[in-house]
């Protein structure tokens, strides 16, 4: 082994030899995982499958089932031809991103820059508890924060990569903790903490409280306008009462974006509010602010820019508008506390890569377990350890230099070009979907880029006459064209609202479309568009003529 090392040293970089190898392995397996798939998807009797579809193919199993049958001597280790079979099943059924029919929800086909070097990262530096191991990558991921913090003028920013947006949650949750309760990091926290969020807020911000120890039905929900604003005179009502039962209230958490109706707070007026009413009840505190940015923080690119300016940008005036409008409801942050981004979202970087940004270095002693300080002295190198403030103790790597890279590579502007052709990719669906009369597009006030739709099934309704049932309709429908796509087949994968909201209190079933493929075309919308309305047209003539039938269960409500 040592005389292995000292030859190779002595002839060429070890490491070159290795990526070789590494790289002729994935070549190896990649190819066994397309033959396979390609194999799987050839016994559909369809004949346009242009390409491998969204997702890998799979079949319904039972996970019980599946371990009892399990091959039970692992003994002896197998060549990389023979394994790869037993790769394979692991990315059945796995939603394929680099698909332009993925169109399930916000995440994109990341750049392959940024896959690249995302890889790297995995291969060249792996741990980042502190910069012993993990060197100026340390430094990167401040740099990475500080790119965003500047952005919006938080000059003084400090950042924590993590798995996802519910860790930035997590993250910012804690903090709010260890403010207004300053000795709960070393002696757990008091029971009259709770946190306030907006009615629409993620769901995972339950959970956080959950596991945090506030509990989550200490995590108030307050209910949002018509604009997807909480409601401020409810939030001022609810703060009132808490405050009168002996509650402390934490954090308040706003939305900045979230996956429908981009339901976003106005920071501005929220933090009016807690000014005002800190003063009022001469709270000895101001709650925590974090806005949830994890989709909403592409906005911040164009923060610095005068209405005027976006519309010379954004020629289109409805896009210009709707941006105009979230760059508004931002206007608040210089008083908040922290912000969470989602680089696996919007930010055309591969999972997972998600920031919690907090607006100075504070949070690194909120984050502490109370028994350590840092001082000026941890930032020289060779001192910094950041796992005295994150959650984990090895921490991945591969989020840091993916979110750098993307970064450099699209540039403050190549990220407003891309929203804006996330914009304009909503725009030419909701145009395609209103040249059929049987699509009807229902979320039109949203500033999102989503998009939200009904069907109209007037031939099974003709048929069904008083039996109509539009709902199950809807979801047969939905289950059918997922189980097409779980086949293998080319072909669009959206997905279902259970109960949209529309006027006057009314919910209904509701279809959604998420183009956030960064270089779908015009034609392919169209594609998909065309290829829903061929679909829905066969689906009612199985329908009425009883080929297929209207399944009463429920389906699972998907999660966002
Ligand atoms: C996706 C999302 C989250 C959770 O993020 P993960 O990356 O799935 O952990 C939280 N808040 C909002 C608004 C989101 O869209």
């Amino acid at each position: 082994m040592d005389s292995n090392l000292l030859n190779n040293h002595t002839q060429k970089a070890a490491s070159n030899d290795q990526l070789d190898t590494v790289l002729s392995h994935i070549k190896t397996i990649h190819k066994n995982i397309q033959q396979q798939a390609k194999y799987e998807q050839s016994k559909l009797n369809t004949t346009s499958q242009q390409a491998l579809g969204p997702k890998f193919s799979i079949e319904y199993f039972n996970y019980e089932e599946e371990l009892e049958k399990m091959e039970e001597n692992t003994d002896y280790g197998l060549s990389l031809e023979e394994a790869t079979k037993e790769i394979y099943p692991f990315f059945q059924g796995a939603i394929r991103l680099e698909s332009p029919m993925a169109m399930f929800n916000v995440s994109a086909n990341p750049l392959p820059e940024a896959t690249a070097a995302s890889c790297l990262a995995n291969i060249y530096n792996v741990n980042f508890l502190m910069d012993a191991y993990a060197g100026k990558g340390l430094l990167i991921e401040q740099k990475v924060a500080r790119t965003i913090g500047n952005w919006m003028n938080w000059k003084d920013c400090f950042g924590i990569s993590c798995n996802g947006g519910k860790t930035t949650l997590l993250y910012a949750v804690k903090s709010a903790l260890s403010r207004i309760a300053p000795t709960s990091q070393q002696n757990g926290i008091p029971d009259n903490l709770v946190i306030i969020t907006n009615q629409k807020g993620h769901y995972s911000i339950d959970h956080v409280a959950s596991i945090l120890g506030i509990g989550s039905h200490n995590c108030l929900r307050i209910s949002s306008d018509e604009d997807g604003k909480m409601n401020l005179a409810e939030l001022e009502l609810v703060m009132g009462s808490q405050i009168k039962k002996g509650k402390k209230i934490a954090a308040i958490i706003c939305c900045g974006g979230t996956t429908i109706d981009f339901i976003c707070d106005d920071t501005e007026a929220v933090a009016q509010l807690v000014d005002r009413f800190t003063t009022d009840n001469q709270l000895q505190y101001r709650p925590y602010l974090h806005l949830d940015a994890v989709i909403g923080w592409i906005y911040f690119s164009l923060l610095n820019k005068k209405d005027s300016e976006i519309y010379n940008i954004v020629l289109n005036t409805t896009i210009a508008a709707k941006i105009i409008e979230v760059k508004n409801r931002f206007q608040g942050l210089a008083s908040f506390d922290s912000f969470g981004t989602d680089f696996h979202k919007v930010g055309l970087c591969p999972y997972t890569s998600s920031f919690f940004i907090s607006r100075n270095k504070d949070c690194l002693n909120l984050l502490t377990d109370g028994n350590y300080k840092y001082t000026d002295q941890d930032f020289n190198y060779g001192q910094f350890r950041s796992y005295r403030y994150t959650i984990e103790n090895s921490r991945p790597s591969q989020g840091i230099l993916s979110s750098w890279t993307a970064l450099l590579i699209q540039g403050r502007n190549g990220f407003i070009e891309y929203l804006t052709k996330l914009h304009s990719n909503n725009l030419h669906v909701v145009n395609k979907l209103e040249e059929y009369d049987i699509f009807n597009v229902i979320n039109k006030r949203s500033l999102g880029w989503e998009v939200v739709f009904s069907i109209r099934f007037n031939e099974i309704a003709l048929k069904q006459k008083a039996d109509f049932d539009y709902n199950k309709t809807a979801m047969a429908f939905m289950q059918r064209c997922w189980e097409k796509v779980n086949r293998g087949a080319f072909f669009p994968l959206f997905s279902i609202v259970p109960e949209y909201f529309i006027q006057n209190g009314n919910a209904t079933t509701a279809f959604l479309i998420y183009p956030t493929h960064q270089n779908i075309t015009m034609s392919f919308i169209n594609n998909v568009i065309d290829l829903i309305f061929r679909e829905v047209s066969l689906f009612e003539q199985d329908i009425i003529s009883n080929t297929q039938k209207i399944f009463s269960e429920p389906i699972e409500k998907p999660i966002r």
